[in-house]
This record gives structure tokens, C-alpha cells and sequence, in this order.
């Protein structure tokens, strides 16, 4: 039987402010265990949380940013459990008035535009971290993360496709880094992915029972997990089963995800409103300022990529795809108006060299690579010698300039110099300066190969060219 398949994801994404959400500790991931603690995300009795503004400044960027509705009140409550990595027994949530709603995103998926519905994206505090190794008879805890502000993203039902889940994420991630809000680092954990999938009968409106995959990591992941649960479910379905609505692990190792408890209910976490802390007021002037510090965003700059520098689209989904590739290129246009060329230097030397290092760490400022695609269009060096260049720049962080200075890398374009060193090769290549002259015009190439050779290739080949003509022609 044919089915459709309905998923949602709820996203938690980990904010970048320097401390925690309800005290002063210090957010730096991978400090020593336990370092960054206090009685207040220890949970010790006597002590009260104060909201780190910052948080909400976060959350009502990425609401105007996905043309959410903005809560002017909005309570903290209490959801209520018991884990060992939740020292309080309850984590401080928001339930019933999240910070945004009714939002949406826009991205493209096979070059196609889709827009899923954001539902809510509310603040919430994290736990710690336990760790548990099979050698170990013990089990360890970490709260270093506990209290670490995280924005909780929920999606409608709106996504279709394993593809789209994975769109919808790559999405979600780049609009978070766009805004400066969370390094979206999924193998540090910084961005995590729930992700809900049902399937129903193709065309029915009656959604089925839904599974939720917690504790997955990776892209690749999402898309695995999901495809193992989307056959799993319709397996069950078609041999006439029903689908237990429950929460799953996602079992990286073995590829299949795992059953780990019953669905809970809301009204098991016994959420009530938070009574440490006050409701907070966001008015219309905390909204127009965060909405004053909102970047272009991506796909409006992809747009404006395409059309003002005449871009290719995969060249440009490249450019864009981070705010500091994308202001890097612009830098470099505003200096010198030759998009095209940047654009080539970027998508082959630049990135190659980022693979290895951060944008932020290239020693190549805007300027530098501008000053080589410059020595290029003047005929100072050879298209090859500016590889070497560049080379040279990303390891020393030297100027082109000097580069070329010390190396002796400038292009010879001395008509009388080159002149010598092709009538040298005429006189020492008699056969082919007889083959030419009958017809074999394509021997050209090979005196420019000559005085390439006797220059170490650094004969201004255009140049070189058009002498070799003139000279076995006379
Ligand atoms: P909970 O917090 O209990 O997990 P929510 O109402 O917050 O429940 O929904 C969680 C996610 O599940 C949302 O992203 C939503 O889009 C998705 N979802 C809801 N119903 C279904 C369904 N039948 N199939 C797939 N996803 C669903
Ligand atoms: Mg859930
Ligand atoms: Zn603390």
C-alpha cells in the first residue's frame, strides 16, 4: 500500500552568549567537568535565577527572522522529572506562551522552493551530560552544560521527505550561524534534532501514529534514522499492525533506532508556571531593535547575488552559504569590480584552503587577494605563477608584492628579451621551423614551449605567442 510520510522536527539550538541563562557561569564547552557550577544551575535551596537578557535577544532575532509572532508576555514554567543530569528535578521551560509563533521557513530543496511551518520556539535551560562507558562500572555527570540557554524549534507537520527533513535542517542551521546565535556544531552538540515521522494512507487527512527518534547527530543521520523508521513503520502497517506511539533512539553504530520508553504526556511532566522568576514584558522597542541588528538572510542574499553579480546558482549557494564566506566575497568586489574572478579564486584556492583552516584564521585578507587578481589582469605574473602566489600568501601571510619581489616571479613581457630567446630556439630547432613553414602551424605551440622553458615559465605567454608568429614568418 502506498503511504505518505508526515514528519516534524523540534530542534535545540545552543546559544552562543558567553554565560548561562539563569546565573553568571561561563557557557565555554569543554572546560573540565564541573568547573562551571553554582548553587543557582546546581539548584542548591535559598537561591534565585535571573534570565540572561541576552537569551530573549537571541530568540527574538531567529522570531523576525522566520516572521513569527512575538509573545509581548511570556512565562517561564516548570517541567518536572527525574534524571540525574536535571539537578533541580525540573528543567525551566516556557509551556503555555512560548516567546514565538506561527513562524515559518523558506529554503529550497532541489531547487525548489518549500516553506514548513514553524509552530513555536520557545527558550529553555539544558541539562548536564552523563557519561557512560561499557568498560566502566560507573556512570559520570557533567553539569557543566546544565543551564547552558537553548532555543527550542518546533516544526509543523509540514515536512514530506526524508530529502526536505534534511533541507529543513541544513536551513534551520544556516540561519542560525547568519544570526550569530549558535555555531550550529552538531558533533559538539550544539544543534540537536528530534525528529517525528508517521506514515498514512497516500492522500488520506488523518495523520497516523507518530514515533519520535531522539539522539541524532549528524545530517547523515537524520536521513538514515528516518528512512529506517519510515520502513520499520511500513512493515508494521502493512501487515496489518499498529504503530505503538513511543520515543526511539537512534542507534548510530548498529544504523536502527530502538524502542526507549512509551510516549509521555504533557500532564506527566506536571508543568506549572515558574514562580522564581517574574513574566517578561518584550515590547515593541525590544522588537525594533533586534529587528535593527537583522542581517540580509540567506536565501534573500542568494537572490541578490545571482542578479547583481551575475553568479551561476551553485556557485552562489557556495558563496552564501555562511555570512563570513559571503561578506568575505563582498569585501573583495568592493575593492575591485571583478565578481567573476573572485568568485573563481574563492571556489577553488580560497575554499580549498578552508577545508583546512576557519575563514576566520586565512591569513588572506580581502585586500591581499585582490592585489593578486590584480597583478594577473596587469600582466605583472602569469596565470600560473599566481597559484604559486597564493600558495605562498595563505602559508606567510605576506603581501603578493612581496612575494612576487622575492621570488622573481614577474612575468617577463620585454619584447626585446623575448625576441632573443625565440630566435635562439628558431636557431636551434631547424626541423621545426621547416615543418611550420610548410603548413604545420601548430608548431607555434611548441617555441612558446621553448621560451617557457628558458624563462621557468615566466614569458608573458600572450606576448610570447604573437612574437613566435611574427619571427617564423619573416
Ligand atoms: P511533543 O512535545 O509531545 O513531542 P509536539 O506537539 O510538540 O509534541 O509535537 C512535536 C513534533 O511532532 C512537531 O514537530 C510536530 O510537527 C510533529 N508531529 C505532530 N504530529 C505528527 C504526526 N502525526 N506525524 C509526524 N510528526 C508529527
Ligand atoms: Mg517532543
Ligand atoms: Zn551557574
Amino acid at each position: 500500500m502506498p503511504y505518505d510520510i508526515v514528519i516534524g522536527l523540534e530542534v535545540h539550538a545552543q546559544l552562543t552568549t558567553r554565560t548561562k541563562i539563569f546565573c553568571g557561569c561561563s557557557t565555554t564547552f569543554g572546560d573540565a567537568p564541573n568547573t562551571n557550577t553554582c548553587p543557582v544551575c546546581m539548584g542548591l535551596p535559598g537561591v534565585l535565577p535571573v534570565l540572561n537578557r541576552k537569551v530573549v535577544d537571541c530568540g527574538i532575532k531567529l522570531g523576525l527572522a522566520t516572521g513569527s509572532t512575538i509573545a509581548g508576555r511570556n512565562v517561564f514554567a516548570r517541567k518536572n522529572y527525574f534524571y540525574p543530569d536535571l539537578p533541580k528535578g525540573y528543567q525551566i521551560t516556557q509551556y503555555e506562551s512560548p516567546l514565538c509563533s506561527r513562524g515559518s521557513l523558506e529554503f529550497l530543496v532541489g531547487g525548489l522552493p518549500k516553506t514548513v511551518g514553524i509552530t513555536r520556539i520557545h527558550m529553555e535551560e539544558d541539562a548536564g551530560k552523563l557519561i557512560h562507558d561499557e568498560h566502566d562500572p560507573v556512570s559520570y555527570v557533567d553539569y557543566n552544560r546544565a543551564g547552558v540557554p537553548l532555543l527550542e524549534i518546533v516544526s509543523e507537520p509540514d515536512i514530506v521527505s526524508t530529502d526536505e527533513a534534511v533541507a529543513y535542517l541544513k536551513a534551520l542551521r544556516q540561519l542560525l550561524v547568519y544570526l550569530e546565535i549558535c555555531d550550529g556544531n552538531m558533533e559538539m552538540g550544539s544543534l540537536r534534532c528530534d525528529a517525528n515521522v508517521s506514515l498514512k494512507p497516500q492522500g488520506s487527512s488523518a495523520f497516523g501514529t507518530r514515533t519520535e527518534v531522539k539522539n541524532i547527530n549528524s545530517f547523515k543521520y537524520v536521513q538514515r534514522a528516518l528512512e529506517y523508521e519510515i520502513e520499520r513503520q511500513r512493515q508494521i502497517l502493512d501487515s496489518g499492525g499498529t504503530v505503538a506511539q513511543e520515543t526511539r533512539l537512534w542507534d548510530a553504530q548498529a544504523g536502527v533506532t530502538r524502542s526507549m520508553r512509551s510516549k509521555e504526556e504533557s500532564h506527566d511532566y506536571r508543568y506549572f508556571p515558574e514562580p522564581d522568576l517574574v513574566p517578561l514584558e518584550v515590547d515593541a522597542a525590544w522588537i525594533e531593535l533586534m529587528r535593527g541588528t537583522l542581517p540580509e538572510l540567506p536565501l534573500a542574499r542568494r537572490e541578490r547575488f545571482m542578479r547583481q553579480y551575475a553568479l551561476k546558482p551553485y556557485d552562489t549557494d557556495i558563496l552564501t552559504q555562511t555570512k563570513a564566506l559571503a561578506d568575505y566575497f563582498e569585501q573583495c568586489v568592493q575593492l575591485y569590480d571583478a565578481p567573476k574572478d573572485i568568485c573563481n579564486w574563492i571556489m577553488t584556492e580560497v575554499l580549498r584552503v578552508l577545508k583546512e583552516e576557519e575563514l576566520a584564521s586565512l591569513k588572506i585578507t580581502p585586500a591581499m587577494l585582490i592585489d593578486l587578481i590584480r597583478s594577473v589582469h596587469n600582466g605583472v605574473i602569469t596565470a600560473s605563477s599566481a597559484k604559486e602566489v597564493f600558495e605562498a600568501m595563505a602559508s606567510t601571510g605576506s603581501s603578493p608584492g612581496e612575494i612576487i619581489a622575492k621570488r622573481g616571479l614577474t612575468q617577463i613581457s620585454d619584447e626585446t628579451e623575448l625576441r632573443e630567446l625565440i630566435k635562439a630556439a628558431i636557431e636551434a630547432n631547424p626541423n621545426q621551423v621547416a615543418a611550420y613553414r610548410k603548413g604545420k602551424t601548430g608548431l607555434a605551440a611548441f617555441f612558446v614551449g621553448q621560451v617557457m622553458q628558458a624563462t621557468q615559465g615566466q614569458a608573458n605567454p600572450r606576448l610570447a605567442n604573437t612574437l613566435v608568429k611574427e619571427l617564423l614568418e619573416k
